[in-house]
């Protein structure tokens, strides 16, 4: 008799707006198990662009997009403690990207205190490609605000989404 086991993983994020850079975690993360939950956090104290609303709309758009075999990709927005929407949907691990400098320190103290209180889940780090080592959602904002081009590190479904942002807050 065989017996299926479904690995489930959890990417959560604001993905304020999503980049290439989350995209390319999200690929390779896919690879590893048969359900991947993409997690948006509501992140009130980021004070994001876009609402939670948008934002998983937007990641659904970009995720309908990439070409994935043998993995069910899910995009959902949670409200709770991350630890506890992991239990409630019986995921295996958290998948997280880190690049270089900059998320470690937090990434680290995120990861033990989630050990703490869940020793079972484990927390996944996929490094950024050499790609997208400095490409995050904050820059992302910056620059298009100042009218920079950052057509390299978004689809164009969120580079149309941030024109938009910008026009209805110039009127
Ligand atoms: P959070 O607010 O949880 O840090 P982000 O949307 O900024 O949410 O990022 C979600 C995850 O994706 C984090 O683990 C972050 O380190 C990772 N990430 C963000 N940008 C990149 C990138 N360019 N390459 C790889 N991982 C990235």
């Amino acid at each position: 008799m065989t017996s299926q086991i479904t690995r489930t993983g959890i990417y959560p994020g604001t993905f304020d707006p999503i980049t290439k850079g989350h995209l390319h975690i999200i690929q390779r993360a896919s690879k590893l198990v048969d359900h991947l939950i993409i997690g948006i956090a509501p992140n009130t104290r980021k004070g994001p662009l876009f609402s939670q609303e948008e934002r998983v709309k937007l990641v659904s758009e970009d995720i309908a997009n990439m070409h994935v075999k043998h993995c069910e990709i899910e995009v959902e927005a949670f409200d709770e403690l991350l630890i506890h929407y992991v239990q409630r949907k019986k995921a295996q691990c958290i998948f997280r990207g880190l690049r270089a400098t900059s998320d470690f320190e937090y990434e680290f103290q995120m990861t033990g205190m989630n050990a703490q209180m869940e020793p079972d889940i484990e927390t996944v780090f996929l490094m950024a490609s050499d790609k997208y080592q400095f490409v995050s959602s904050s820059f992302i904002k910056e620059i298009h605000a100042l009218d920079g081009d950052i057509s390299k590190f978004v689809t164009p479904a969120v580079l149309s989404a941030l024109e938009h942002k910008k026009n209805q807050r110039k009127s």
